[in-house]
């Protein structure tokens, strides 16, 4: 093993002690561009979540109390840290990944933010003052909601966590946090830089194990006050469906399959270019990747030019190696989603402009792959592909395009591409999705929510509304006399 293929080994972190836990259980963490086993990641026990959620408890009263000014010189010393370690923790993401190791470090950099722009943000967490009656004071306050259970899945190993670490913490919540188990050293190394930066014993708890035991025992425990969930629609449902059944409130980042229309006006290459941008990032493993492509018919074909030429011009390998720009798929089940999703296209009539096919057979590597034509009831334009494939459809219509970029039950991302103010506003009121991008296929920002509607989920990560996720109103009356 070269020094660059050394794995920390993952462990729980319970009560501010890393542990084993007490199953005895373990699974293997494998590095996707090789298909080898590269560590071992402990499941926690019953007793094990038990001790999470006291700890969380325990750790509640005294981390809310300590106010947003108190708890934020530890969130912006963590941020330091997540710095300082970026080189490292990139390291380790990427082996455990995939994903080439420059998008791994802008991936750390970008995350390491969102902990100083949420400690500032809940010093502004105001409340109000609500004129009327001159004998009584009416005023709205936020509080913490309490203990947190976070889910969070494995396609960004440093994004994902601090996305739900960083306005929880700095609302005042304590968590126990349910990490991917196929990623989970990224997330120890991000909460032992919470750790050294001083957060108390329990505040944060991260534990590995049987996702549907941990979730079934996590959100029925009266000490956890709220779930968050990133992850797929159908787990999503099942998660959201516990919480209903014990009245929790619940923030649900899910699935996406993300509508691109390129106007007449557009210029083709420039939409191809920075669609494939968006499209090839991380393997096509973004819940806001563009996925469904809808071209006029005017462009379509110097567009489908465009977008092959990015695709080509990938350079796919260990996300390790200099000069790669994607990595393999994070998981063998990635493979199969797009060797069966190409070949259903293919047998209803679209066209293979490039690609199809797995790279070897050692690791997770598929082409990037473009499909033309590919009819509307194709698997590909139903479900969430989650891959490194582009399926391009023509339109004549811009109204029948938005109809059809509005009919799957997704409502997460949309993409539009036109030169005109008018058009573009005509898509950003017809999408029905909750992150609209007009020209780009850029990401998330610390500053604004990002967040779905229809079966995408609810709630918002990100800006104030993020922080908001994590508190709750209230109304207070006092009379004065
Ligand atoms: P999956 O739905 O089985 O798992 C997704 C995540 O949810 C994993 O981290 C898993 O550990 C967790 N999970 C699964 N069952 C759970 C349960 N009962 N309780 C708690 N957590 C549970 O799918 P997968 O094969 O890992 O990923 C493929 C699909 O997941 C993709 O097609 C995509 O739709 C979705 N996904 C979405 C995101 C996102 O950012 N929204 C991220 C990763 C995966």
């Amino acid at each position: 093993m070269t020094p660059s293929e050394h794995y920390p080994a993952p462990r729980l972190f319970l009560d501010g002690e890393w542990t084993d836990g007490t199953s005895g259980r373990r699974q293997p963490v494998l590095n996707p561009a090789t298909g080898r086993v590269i560590g071992e990641v402990p499941h926690a026990s019953a007793a094990d979540l038990d001790r999470a959620v006291a700890a969380a408890a325990r750790a509640f009263p005294a981390w809310a109390a300590l106010g947003a000014g108190g708890r934020g010189p530890i969130l912006h010393r963590a941020e330091a840290l997540i710095r300082e370690r970026a080189a490292e923790i990139a390291r380790i993401a990427t082996l455990e990944q995939g994903k080439p190791v420059a998008e791994s470090r802008a991936e750390v950099m970008r995350a390491a933010g969102t902990l100083s722009y949420y400690a500032e943000e809940a010093r502004r967490a105001y409340g109000r003052i609500i004129p009327g009656d001159p004998g009584t004071l009416l005023t709205v306050r936020h509080a913490p909601v309490g203990p947190v259970a976070a889910f969070v899945p494995w396609n960004f190993p440093a994004g994902g966590p601090l996305r739900k670490l960083s306005p929880a913490l700095a609302a005042g919540c304590t968590l126990v946090i349910k990490y991917s188990e196929e990623t989970p050293a990224t997330a120890c190394a991000i909460i032992r830089a919470l750790e050294v930066a001083g957060l108390p014993p329990g505040v944060v708890n991260l534990v590995f194990g049987d996702p549907p035991m941990i979730s079934q025992t996590l959100i029925a425990d009266p000490r956890i006050r709220m779930v968050a969930f990133t992850g797929s629609v159908p787990v999503g449902k099942q998660i959201a469906g516990l919480a209903a059944q014990v009245m929790k409130p619940s923030l649900m980042e899910l699935g996406g399959h993300a509508p691109v229309i390129v106007c007449a006006d557009a210029d083709p290459v420039l939409a191809a270019r920075r669609s494939a941008a968006g499209k090839f990032a991380n393997a096509g493993q973004v819940c806001t990747a563009p996925s469904r492509f809808l071209v006029h018919e005017t462009l379509f074909d110097r567009f489908a030019e465009a977008v092959v030429a990015e695709a080509r011009a990938l350079r796919v390998g260990n996300g390790l190696a200099d000069g790669v720009t994607m990595g393999p798929m994070a998981n063998p089940r990635r493979i199969e989603a797009m060797e069966r999703m190409v070949a259903d296209a293919l047998a209803r009539g679209a066209r293979l402009l490039t690609g199809g096919k797995r790279i070897g057979n050692e690791g997770f590597f598929f082409e990037p792959t473009v499909l033309a034509d590919v009819p509307p009831e194709a698997e590909i334009m139903q479900v969430e592909p989650f891959g490194p494939v582009a399926p391009l459809r023509r339109f004549a219509d811009l109204d029948a395009a938005m109809a059809e970029a509005n009919a799957t039950p997704y409502g997460l991302a949309a993409y539009g591409f036109t030169r005109s103010a008018a058009t573009a506003e005509r898509l950003v009121a017809g999408f029905e999705a909750g992150i609209l991008s007009i020209n780009h296929t850029g990401g998330s920002v610390h500053e604004a929510p990002s967040g779905g509607v229809k079966e995408s989920g609810h709630g918002r990560e990100g800006g104030p509304e993020g922080l908001h996720s994590y508190l709750y109103a209230k109304r207070v009356s006092h009379r004065l006399e």
